[in-house]
């Protein structure tokens, strides 16, 4: 062995879902929504003057976080923006999380945080989610470093009451809890509804999913002043600009369109409960889903072999190896079309 290679920094990566890209495929297994994003987002891409390319983007990323704090009703003062909400929770577990003691999260939660953690060289302590995959909020009670989990939590899609967050909250002032609502939209309240009484919740959210733009990578946090200008105090001794000037002004005019967003938002709703029923008529079982995806099971066909089966056909659903899940299938919701494709097969293979 040299004698650098000890001085390097070693870090099991996270590994994302596979990104096939083959004709006539059927993806849903990373959570994309299978609607193009709001038409103004063409319009607003058409438009383009690429002589803006030539310039630095602001740094400060303006326009898309004075777009946002205008549609949440929050100061301008709270909004942060990233590239994908990976990257504001990267920067907000470098920001927040600098304790001695563990920062908690789930279990079976979205398996970026422990990398994270490990990467900032943040000790961290799992707690055991129940049967159901709820959250036990008295777990969360102990001292530690901070709180991070998703609302509704991937990849199981279970939603929790806002009363659990507040629960949570009651018995963590003094440490930053950080709700991850990658899917909130498609499921019920926003902990933002919260931040008037919890000046150390952090809520981060994306782009990704109800915009339908995972591909332009847009995530935001909303939190109180001071915790937004320490992030951007840690983001500005990293890389300052870190929202290229598309992405600010695309992101933009997704909001914009809240119609739209709607439209898209309750199409999936309603295919998401045809799934359920169709689900459900084949065997499998499930966690009532609050996300745009579903995390089901079945008695006798194991996981494994389904997801392998599916792929098979080109259709891409995902399967984590992991334990307490590893019987497991997360299918996101896409089109209709898409859907009836998938249970007929299901139905044929199944017969
Ligand atoms: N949080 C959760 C719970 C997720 O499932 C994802 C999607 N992989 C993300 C955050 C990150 O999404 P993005 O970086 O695309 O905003």
């Amino acid at each position: 062995m040299k004698a650098w290679q000890d001085k390097i920094r070693s870090v099991v990566p996270y590994t994302p879902g596979e990104q096939p890209n083959r004709q006539n495929m059927i993806k849903l297994n990373t959570n994309e929504n299978p609607y193009p994003p709001a038409p103004g987002v063409r319009q607003a891409l058409d438009s383009f003057d690429e002589d803006r390319l030539r310039l630095y983007p602001d740094p400060t990323a303006g326009l898309l976080v004075n777009t946002l704090a205008d549609y949440y009703g929050v100061g301008k003062d709270q909004v942060f923006v990233g590239v994908g909400s990976d990257d504001v929770l990267a920067v907000a577990f470098m920001t927040f999380f600098n304790s001695d003691k563990p920062i908690f999260f789930p279990d079976i939660t979205y398996s970026f945080y422990p990398v994270w953690a490990d990467l900032f060289r943040v000790p961290y302590e799992k707690k055991a989610l129940t049967e159901d995959f709820a959250i036990r909020p008295e777990d969360y009670y102990p001292a530690n470093g901070g709180v991070i989990f998703p609302n509704p939590n991937a990849p199981t899609s279970r939603y929790e009451e806002l009363s659990v967050i507040e629960d949570i909250l009651e018995h963590n002032q003094d440490v930053i809890v950080i709700v991850d609502e990658a899917y909130i939209d498609f499921a019920g309240e926003s902990a933002l509804k919260l931040l008037e009484r919890y000046e150390n919740l952090l809520v981060v959210q994306t782009f990704s999913k109800s915009r339908s733009m995972a591909g332009m990578r847009i995530g935001f946090a909303i939190g109180h002043p001071d915790l937004i200008r320490a992030m951007n105090d840690v983001k500005y001794s990293f890389n300052s600009y870190t929202m290229n000037q598309t992405a600010l002004v695309l992101g933009a005019e997704a909001v914009k369109d809240e119609v739209y967003f709607k439209e898209c938002v309750n199409k999936i709703i309603n295919t998401r409960e045809r799934a359920k029923a169709e689900f459900s008529s084949l065997g499998f079982t499930y966690p009532e889903p609050g996300a745009n995806f579903i995390f089901v099971t079945h008695p006798e066909y194991p996981a494994q072999e389904l997801f392998a089966a599916l792929r098979a056909q080109d259709i891409y659903v995902r399967y984590f190896n992991q334990p307490r899940i590893d019987n497991y299938l997360r299918v996101t919701i896409g089109t209709d079309e898409q859907m009836t494709a998938l249970f007929n097969f299901l139905r044929e293979y199944m017969r």
